[in-house]
């Protein structure tokens, strides 16, 4: 697998919307990935218009966003049951329109 280039998630925009980190492509798109992929190990952004691939670079423990997106995700559903402790659990995967 080869990529077009490397690039630090710090270099990428984040949309708060979408959850989705972008950054422009050579050909006038905007290569993407989600949060979520992010938080799973994923690491390549691909451009949907000429599917060239970049690879994010970045550490979990460094980016404030990706350490907290559990916590995230429980925004605006405060009636829902918190657990502090269970980082272990799978948090399930929920773009909201
Ligand atoms: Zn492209």
């Amino acid at each position: 697998m080869s990529f077009y280039d490397e690039i630090e998630i710090e270099d990428m925009t984040y949309h708060e919307v979408t959850t989705l980190y972008t950054y422009p492509c050579p050909c006038g798109d905007q290569f993407e990935i989600l949060l979520a992929d992010l938080r799973d190990g994923e690491e390549v952004a691909v451009c949907p218009s000429c599917s060239l691939m970049i690879k994010v670079i970045f550490e979990a423990v460094s980016c404030p966003r990706l350490r907290g997106y559990s916590e995230m995700l429980t925004v605006g559903q405060e009636n829902l049951p918190r657990d502090e402790g269970a980082d272990s659990a799978p948090v399930p995967v929920q773009v909201a329109a």
